[in-house]
């Protein structure tokens, strides 16, 4: 259920309202709106009346949700999530880019890294420090020692992190040393991490499972934003279907499809969904193209001595250029857009 303020309804009134849910035994979510407050109900197990609460001063509608998020939705708050980074806005217009190599290596690699992403136009670095490999024998990544690298290459740079936290002691870790917090594909249903995750006091960058349907997306989603943090990113980065000519299938109808149904920015990830070089800038365009709100792309200065995902980085060359073509293909969207309205 949605309760919609009147325009001009008091904080009083709105007060009221959040009091006449939780008397319910149900949870309120105030969600302000450019146009008027609403506030979100979520707990109920049964759809409510929506009589009960349209007879409150202040309030102009109740209508029932029916979609099984509510939080994430467009039917709880219309306008795009907007998420501020280092000066930069996720979500909302901008193209937003997010480089770096796959993994934390060594303070020189990272450094160097970062860098050159900085110099060709990204907006924030990414490496893991923390690796969710598919064998236990491959790097699993150096863990703190990593964080405390990749928080100097925020210093030398000013680039804001993305890495990734694997189970809830890394978390916390992480969520110390890094401005957003990645839950990778693997973990995109590990659902006490995801409540950690909601717990914490930075934005989520949150990966499609690579089984996972929209639905099962937005649901992980709305864990995060159920325990209060209601800053998620949502990530396309390739699912698994019966193509063998890639690493996944990036499934690029999915854009406009969570673009629809949610509030939340929408980013793609062609490095991990193809798994090889060639494929990525043809991919990020596509990305770009299709509306996403950012890019996650690796890129490595000696890919052939990288630890991991070498086959998918793209070199310091190909990534400047794809960088500038990029921010030219988002004009053109954001154009055809206004255009469209
Ligand atoms: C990553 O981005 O480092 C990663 C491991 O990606 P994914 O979770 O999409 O496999
Ligand atoms: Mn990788």
């Amino acid at each position: 259920m949605l309760i919609v303020m009147k325009k001009g309804s008091t904080g009083e009134d709105l007060a009221r309202v959040v009091r006449s849910v939780e008397d319910l035994g149900f949870r309120a979510h105030v969600i302000p709106g450019a146009e008027r407050t609403a506030v979100g109900v979520t707990g109920n197990a049964a759809p409510l009346d929506p009589g009960v609460f349209e007879g409150l001063p202040g309030v102009a509608q109740a209508i029932p949700v029916s979609r099984p998020w509510k939080l994430a939705g467009r039917e709880f708050r219309p306008e795009d999530t907007r998420i501020r980074l280092g000066g930069r806005t996720i979500g909302g217009g901008d193209l937003f880019v997010i480089a770096g190599p796959c993994a934390v290596e060594n303070e020189e690699q990272v450094l160097s890294v970062a860098q050159l992403v900085r110099a060709a136009g990204a907006d924030a670095l990414r490496g893991g420090a923390y690796k969710p490999r598919s064998s236990p024998h491959s790097f699993q990544g150096l863990g703190r020692e990593g964080l405390e690298m990749l928080a100097r290459a925020r210093e030398a740079t000013g680039l804001p992190i993305v890495t990734e936290a694997v189970d809830e002691d890394s978390l916390d870790l992480v969520e110390r040393h890094a401005d957003v917090i990645q839950i990778g594909a693997r973990n995109m249903q590990n659902y006490a991490l995801l409540r950690r995750a909601g717990r914490a006091k930075k934005p989520i960058f949150l990966k499609r499972g690579m089984s996972a349907t929209l639905e099962d997306l937005l649901l992980s989603a709305e864990y995060v934003m159920n325990e209060g943090n209601s800053d998620v990113i949502l990530c396309e980065r390739g699912i698994r279907t019966f193509s063998r000519h890639s690493r996944y299938t990036l499934d690029l109808s999915i854009v406009p499809a969570l673009r629809d149904a949610s509030h939340l920015p929408v980013f793609v990830d062609p490095s991990h969904a193809t798994g090889l070089r060639d494929r990525v800038a043809p991919m990020a365009r596509a990305a770009v193209a299709a509306g996403a709100d950012g890019v996650m792309l690796e890129v490595h200065t000696a890919p052939e001595h990288a630890l991991s995902d070498g086959r998918q980085a793209l070199l310091p060359a190909a990534f400047r250029e794809l960088i500038v073509q990029l921010r030219e293909l988002a004009v053109i969207v954001a154009r055809r857009t206004e255009a469209v309205r």
